[in-house]
């Protein structure tokens, strides 16, 4: 696909309707559309100017936000002021980002550990999607200028593995750039379509694993794509491995050669930041030749292929070992990968095209400029919503359960992890006690049986219940995952109508190293959890039972014997004795025991009452 320059006026333009595809990337981001005459999908950009523009901030002394080229110029100068990576902050807590702080040269606040992080510059402060709308409103001005017409509705890409937090967290900050966001997709759904793959309903069933190795961060997806249907198999990576990883390569590589100490090289801002643009040259040069050499202050810098090719060999190791993962993940063999897909900057290196090629037996697809597949992919996915190709459809997976909590702190899953979205699912739930006004609702994320060893995502109350006797209301819960992985929970009781609705914005967010623990974790504590779940339950049938015997017995005490009364007495203080001792098949011998003892007259009672009833007389 080519890359040209669009400064189109024209009526047709301006009368169709413009979606954009936007990819937010962490080192770069760009713009795409579907050119309105070739109908192929095209990167913008400005006459000779590249189509990249660096995710970069720049704040000034009067805090006016400058993005791309000219503020990446003030990393190194002027670090407090200028934001890189806002992408790996977008819907994290502080709590998420502290392992990785000295990642960061510029201030993240810590004021409330669950809360979302800030940046603190100057006296100000910038939330990570605001942060991210600055680039957003740069890429929308950019594409007013070249296509001569307001540009107010788009698609953009985040991984795969980012969580509802996360996408939300994006469309906001499309929101607050002044766009419309109509559709969040997946980065390695977007270069499937850029390579065509997954555009019509016709085709086959296909499997596809897209290696996306950009400057900061590897992402290994398994795409499964039926009938124009995309579906995540599984995704797997490193958020701290890329390009720059292969620079700092050589810059070690020539510290060693010169006998610079690490200290100096660190203290010398002047010779880090020379090094490290002239490795990155070497690395670049090194994809289409055998030797790179050039004069740096008083140093001849050189290195060859081979020598490169060792130094990065290991980082590749790394990338492969998280594609075997991600294979095994899938549950398929790596055989059954029907194309490979390359994506990022990284991918351009010779060394990396022939071991992933190795990897997976088979020949890559890397035709498409790796940094800006993505973002056609976007384009393509935009004209589809234009209405363009109605038969077609985006499907992804939800990464971890979705449930609530229910009687003893279970969860109650609604959505299964690996559930394909959209999906919707509703479940009927009652009150405990009698005149219930209001039912309060919260919404866990996790695999653990017990809510308190998940995440929570939300909670409110459904109030103004009318008053019924326990078990009486019925309270259906439905939960809606939408296309861009969002989820919208409605509570309603159904007997009275009464209803509420939230869109579950998360508190905080997940990395995708804790939704593995998470699901590392339901695997090691499988045994512990079925144990606590079957006590939790003994312990809850034995609470309603002594609450239901207790009514019971305070409305028909007239009509039982005083040995029914003293057994019951009895029974229903060992019960409430076994409560207390956490010992499950003791709560379910002394539930059975006060069962049994209340069976008979309960039973004699009702009968009473219902003769009482054909006679004539009220129950
Ligand atoms: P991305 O994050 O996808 O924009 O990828 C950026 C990374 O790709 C940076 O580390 C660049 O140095 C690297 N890159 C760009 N062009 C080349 C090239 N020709 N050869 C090797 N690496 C490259």
């Amino acid at each position: 696909m080519a890359k040209i320059s669009i400064n189109i006026a024209t009526g047709s333009l301006q009368q169709a309707e413009m979606i954009v595809g936007i990819d937010l990337g962490t080192t770069n981001s760009l713009i795409a559309i579907i050119h309105p005459e070739s109908k192929q999908a095209v990167a913008l950009q400005e006459h000779d100017s590249s189509s990249l523009v660096p995710s970069v901030i720049y704040f000034d002394e009067l805090q006016n936000a400058i993005v791309g080229d000219v503020a990446k110029q003030y990393l190194e100068t002027s670090p407090q002021n200028t934001i890189f990576s806002a992408k790996r902050l977008m819907g994290k807590s502080y709590q998420d980002v502290q392992q990785n702080e000295d990642f960061f040269s510029y201030k993240i606040i810590d004021d409330n550990t669950e809360s979302l992080v800030k940046v603190q510059v100057g006296n100000k402060f910038y939330s990570p999607i605001e942060l991210s709308s600055f680039i957003l409103k740069e890429l929308k001005n950019r594409a007013e200028h070249i296509l001569k017409t307001p540009v107010t509705k788009a698609v953009i890409t985040v991984p795969a593995y980012f969580n509802d937090a996360q996408r939300q967290a994006t469309r906001d900050a499309g929101k607050l750039a002044g766009l419309d966001v109509l559709r969040i997709i997946n980065e390695p759904t977007a270069a499937s379509l850029a390579y065509g793959i997954g555009t019509t309903v016709q085709e086959a069933e296909q499997t596809i694993a897209v290696y996306d190795l950009g400057g900061g961060t590897f992402d290994m997806s398994i795409l499964k794509i039926n009938h124009g249907i995309f579906e995540v198999l599984s995704t797997n990576g490193n958020t701290y491995l890329g390009g720059d990883d292969f620079d700092k390569s050589i810059i070690d590589y020539w510290l060693a050669q010169h006998n610079i100490t690490a200290t100096t090289f660190k203290e010398d801002k002047q010779l880090s930041q020379g090094l490290r643009l002239r490795a990155e040259e070497a690395k670049k040069h090194l994809s289409n030749a055998d030797n790179y050499q050039t004069n740096y202050q008083n140093f001849s810098l050189s290195i060859n292929k081979e020598t490169f090719e060792k130094l990065i060999q290991p980082l590749i190791d790394k990338t492969l070992a998280c594609c075997a993962n991600a294979v095994k993940d899938a549950n398929i063999s790596i055989n059954e990968i029907d194309t490979i897909v390359m994506v990022g900057g990284s991918t351009r290196v010779p060394l990396v095209n022939k071991c992933v090629s190795n990897f997976f037996g088979k020949t890559v697809n890397n035709s498409v400029n790796p940094d800006e597949v993505v973002a056609l992919g976007a384009a393509i996915q935009a004209d589809i919503l234009a209405g363009n190709n109605k038969n077609f459809l985006l499907l992804d997976i939800t990464p971890l359960s979705l449930g609530i909590e229910t009687m003893g702190g279970l969860m109650d899953v609604l959505i299964p992890r690996n559930s394909k979205i959209p999906s919707k699912v509703a479940r009927q739930y009652t009150t405990q006690k009698d005149g219930q006004g209001s039912m309060r609702i919260s919404v866990y994320q996790g695999e653990r049986d017990l809510v308190k060893d998940n995440r929570k995502l939300a909670e409110f109350n459904l109030t103004n219940i009318p008053g019924m006797p326990a078990g009486l209301p019925k309270v259906e819960v439905s939960f809606m995952v939408n296309a861009d992985g969002i989820l919208k929970v409605k509570a309603q009781e159904l007997r009275s109508g009464v209803e509420q609705t939230i869109e579950v914005k998360p508190q905080y967010g997940l990395t995708d190293e804790e939704v593995e623990k998470m699901l590392m974790d339901s695997i090691t504590h499988a045994k512990d959890d079925i144990a606590t779940r079957a006590l939790v339950e003994a312990q809850t049938e034995g609470e309603q039972l002594l609450s239901t015997t207790e009514k019971f017995i305070t409305k028909h005490a007239a009509q039982l014997t005083k040995e029914e009364l003293t057994a019951t007495a009895q029974a229903m203080q060992a019960l409430q004795l076994s409560l207390t001792m956490n010992d499950k098949n003791l709560i379910q011998t002394k539930t059975e025991e006060l069962n049994n003892i209340s069976k008979p007259y309960a039973e004699r009672i009702m009968d009473n009452a219902i003769s009482q009833a054909m006679k004539g007389k009220s129950v």
